[in-house]
């Protein structure tokens, strides 16, 4: 493990079951949310709410967070507030939004409320002052490609490492803790499989190069990896040839006229069929390199 808990809650979850003589159970009901701080760190949290998951960072002078993850259920804001008041009482000073999905950003409201400034990437303020949700706030200021700020003792520098899988995805780096936040553009040991729809998979490949250039040890990603844990270059790696691996195979396929129907039916990648997500998430891939291969875009 590389987190300690610091507070969870199980919703409706009933009384443990006595010990029975152990067979291959069933996991135990995760529960709702939970905060924990990271192993090795001072100040250094992740709050998750059901399959999301956001850092946030501790100063003296006030905390920096990320991510309101409260898209259709604004109670995972307010217990994402009330989670970091439990861990202190300096006030929310920032919240960085990852990029502009709204399973990451929408609900900011009460981050605002309690006087935090909303930071984006300056594509997602475009996109958002367009599309007016009334859920997600428009961000205060932006990024173009780098920003740096310093809070109490922290130093967190943001990363615009070009289009990937949205054109808004911030890496955020903690330079003295050697960790990153980045959200859904480095899966941790999953096969992507939704939001291939929109993402740009040849600049993807160049965006994680960029990523394994950078002074980082772990990853914290915007959904859970396998038994919590976090990411490292070597997920990276294996996330950039897994995109390399579908790309190539789907470019041969395309331009022998096999895109969509051929492809989506018939194609499989069995060097990645054991990887988490791969039945749902295969389908997905498919279709988004039919997309580039076959038709151009
Ligand atoms: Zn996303």
């Amino acid at each position: 493990m590389t987190t300690v808990l610091v507070g969870s809650a199980r919703a409706q979850t009933p009384p443990a079951q006595p010990a029975a003589p152990a067979a291959p159970a069933a996991q135990p009901p995760r529960p709702t949310f939970e905060t924990k701080k990271v192993e090795g760190t001072d100040n250094v949290y992740i709050f998750r709410y059901q399959d999301h998951q956001a850092m946030f960072v501790v100063t003296r002078d006030g905390v920096i967070a990320t991510d309101p993850i409260g898209y259709g259920r604004p109670q995972a804001v307010t217990t994402y507030v009330a989670e970091i008041k439990k861990v202190t009482q300096q006030p929310i000073k920032y919240l960085i939004y990852s990029h502009h999905h709204f399973d990451h950003i929408a609900g900011g409201k009460p981050f605002k409320d309690a006087g935090a400034a909303i930071i984006a990437h300056k594509n997602a303020k475009t996109r958002l002052a367009v599309l007016q949700d009334p859920a997600t706030l428009v961000p205060d200021e932006t990024v173009d490609t780098v920003r740096t700020i310093k809070l109490g003792d922290t130093v967190l520098e943001f990363s615009y490492l070009g289009l990937n899988h949205s054109d808004s995805s911030l890496v955020m780096r903690l330079p003295k803790e050697k960790i990153i936040f980045a959200v859904d553009f480095i899966p941790v040991g999953s096969i992507p499989a939704r939001g291939m729809i929109d993402s740009y998979p040849l600049e993807w490949e160049e965006s994680l190069k960029k990523v394994l250039a950078m002074d980082w040890e772990r990853l914290i990603p915007g959904h859970p990896g396998p038994g919590d844990r976090l990411g490292t270059k070597e997920d990276v790696q294996n996330f950039l040839t897994f995109l390399q691996d579908a790309s190539a195979e789907i470019r041969v396929a395309a331009r022998e006229g096999k895109c969509w129907d051929k492809v989506e039916k018939e194609m499989k990648l069995p060097k990645y069929a054991h990887w988490p997500g791969y039945e749902q998430g295969l389908p997905f891939v498919l279709r988004r390199y039919c997309g580039l291969w076959g038709r151009g875009t």
